[in-house]
């Protein structure tokens, strides 16, 4: 194999972390602490990465408030992910949870605190006491503003351990020899618009989620699942990507989120007859039922015309009775949401919502260590050097459906455990960096010379809203086949449009034009996977739900999707029921 030229500049580092968020700064930090020379990369400065606009907390069953333990919240994470989710993984997350929650604290994070002084809980939707018999308080938070707590606090700790940022700098490729070995990243510099060859002995993707791929998301703008992208190009497969997550409320018209810990604290959904409908669809956990069953139940009540507002189009959220003393502690940013994009005043007046896209179960494939894996067709492979971790990986913790809360968890558990792999693995890996293979850095650089060439074709914003709005149409919180079958004709054709943007402005210093190209590379990729597999899986479960199959197939369907871009090709793999120690949850009907 002709080894790389020597005309891109080059970096070398025992590993690049792609993406500073919460999953990729847990992730380096134990890294750099362990004395590894670490890069992060990151399209924006670390502590505006999505995770800072998490609102209602991280769960862990420490039992602060009422009675809790480890195995009651595996329960509920394998009964929330309705039997998708893999046992192992769960278990080990679910077990992890306190201590991953208490070194967080003891490294500075500004939790709310009781007043004996031990971290606040409040409630979260389908997080239950004695396996599912009334809810139980596990959510720990900062206010309503605990992502912020949380990455503020690990930027602070990586700066302390001199782990290396690269700020305004997007990952493009992954290079990728023909053992299928990933030896780095090719990067833009978004200032010079300069390309670089980073070289790693592994390399972590931590670049989160794609809710952008929608056109009413409550996600960052930047969340347009650039590490996803990069993988399917590479060849790896996307899991599960069929099931998204819609948050019950999102700001009706603006998209924006109103965290789960508001129904946590109290509030309550209510349609236009004032009825407190909940209590209808969900006796016992009522507003507190998981996100896929409340986001169906409300679509319900609008379809049926008991909807809120002129046109019927959202329902309420009540939240006044709380209190004014209450809501200014415990909810002050929702508070000010409230005003700024509802007009409201959330102590007098109820805010109005509707079910809004907010995060993807689905991802890249790997195990428990944070390990990207292949499926060979009996076992999962590993893929040497690679690594993902945070929302943009599926371990799979969430399944068919993510429990409030386990997002942060994941992040803080597996990217600690990813960490806590590459380091036991690193003596291995200590020999000097593999020759690079030239293909797959020629790969990189010709997919932007074309697109730096090319003066005539489609615009980025055209192509992007076109994608937005068929994800909106054919992908939505009910699905029917013939619908999914229009959107995969759509999304198919738009996949070629992409392959011919075009934009005029060739500037090299920050360019937004041609950053916005890339990144509509990797959304295509991911509206592909996501339209693909959701076409093909003929049941409803977790987030999937289909008019046509309105039922669970567990004698067909506990399996992972796997979708791979070359040929838009499907592929499953089986779903790991066995757990790592205690005995496993057999699957049965969710109901709360
Ligand atoms: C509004 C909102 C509220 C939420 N509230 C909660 C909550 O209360 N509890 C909970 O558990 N979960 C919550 N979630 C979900 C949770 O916050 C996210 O799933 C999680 O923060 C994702 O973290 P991450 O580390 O995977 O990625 P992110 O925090 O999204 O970070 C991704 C990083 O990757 C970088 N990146 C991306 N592409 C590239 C590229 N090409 N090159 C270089 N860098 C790149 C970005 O710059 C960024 O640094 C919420 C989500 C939203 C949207």
């Amino acid at each position: 194999m002709a080894a790389v030229k020597s005309s891109l500049p080059r970096r070398q580092f025992d590993v690049v972390v792609v993406g500073a968020g919460g999953a990729g700064m847990r992730c380096s930090l134990q890294l750099a602490n362990a004395g590894l020379s670490v890069a992060v990369l990151s399209k924006v400065f670390p502590t505006r990465s999505h995770t800072v606009a998490a609102q209602g907390g991280i769960g862990a069953s420490l039992g602060n408030m009422s009675e809790d333990n480890w195995y009651w919240h595996m329960y509920d994470t394998v009964k929330g992910s309705d039997w998708l989710g893999d046992q192992d993984a769960i278990e080990f997350m679910c077990r992890e949870a306190p201590n991953a929650v208490y070194e967080l604290e003891h490294f500075g994070m500004p939790f709310d605190r009781n007043p004996d002084g031990t971290i606040y809980q409040r409630p979260f939707g389908g997080h239950t006491a004695n396996f599912g018999e009334k809810p139980v308080q596990r959510a720990c938070a900062a206010a309503d503003r605990t992502g912020h707590a949380l990455l503020h606090t690990l930027y602070q700790r990586n700066v302390a351990s001199r782990t290396q940022f690269f700020v305004e700098w997007m990952a493009l490729d992954l290079i990728r020899n023909d053992a299928g070995d990933v030896l780095g990243v090719t990067a833009l510099e978004m200032e010079t618009g300069e390309i670089y060859i980073f070289e790693a002995k592994t390399t972590v993707i931590a670049t989160g989620g794609a809710g952008r791929i929608w056109a009413a998301s409550t996600n960052a703008f930047i969340n347009t699942g650039d590490g996803m992208g990069m993988a399917a190009r590479a060849g790896i497969p996307m899991m599960d990507m069929e099931f998204w997550q819609f948050h019950p409320t999102g700001v009706a018209g603006a998209g924006v989120l109103i965290t789960e810990g508001v129904r946590g604290e109290g509030g309550i959904l209510l349609n236009k007859d004032g009825e407190r409908f909940m209590e209808r669809y969900a006796p016992t956990l009522k507003d507190l039922a998981p996100r896929d069953f409340i986001s169906r139940c409300m679509d319900q009540e609008i379809k049926e015309g008991r909807g809120c507002g002129p046109d019927g189009a959202y329902v309420h959220l009540k939240l006044d009775h709380l209190g004014a003393d209450v809501i200014n502690k415990r909810l002050p940013s929702i508070l000010e949401i409230g005003h700024k994009f509802a007009n409201v005043d959330a102590t007098k007046e109820p805010i109005p919502v509707v079910p809004t896209i907010h995060y993807q179960m689905g991802g890249i494939p790997c195990n428990y260590h944070g390990q990207v894996t292949v499926w060979d067709g009996k076992e999962a492979q590993i893929v040497n050097g690679l690594y993902a971790i945070g929302e943009c990986s599926a371990t799979s913790v969430h399944g068919a459906n993510r429990l409030g809360t386990n997002s942060l968890l994941d992040l803080i558990v597996f990217g600690r455990a990813a960490g806590n792999h590459i380091v036991a693995a690193h003596p291995e890996r200590q020999r000097s960096h593999q020759p690079l293979p030239q293909a797959s850095v020629d790969f990189s650089l010709d997919r932007v010379n074309k697109l730096e060439s090319r003066t005539k074709g489609e615009r980025t914003q055209v192509v992007g809203n076109e994608i937005r709005n068929a994800m909106q149409q054919h992908c939505g919180v009910f699905r029917t086949m013939a619908s999914l079958k229009e959107g995969v004709n759509k999304i198919d054709a738009l996949a070629e449009k992409v392959d011919n943007i075009a934009f005029q402005d060739k500037s090299k210093v920050f360019n937004t034009a041609r950053i916005e190209a890339l990144e509509l590379s990797n959304m295509i990729e991911v509206a592909r996977s996501t339209i693909h597999s959701a076409a093909a899986r003929t049941e409803s479960r977790g987030a999937h739900a289909l008019d046509d199959f309105p039922t669970r197939d567990d004698d067909n369907w506990i399996k992972h999707t796997l979708w791979y871009s070359k040929g838009n090709r499907l592929d499953y793999k089986p779903v790991q029921m066995q757990p790592l120690t205690v005995e496993s949850f057999p699957p049965k009907t969710r109901t709360f």
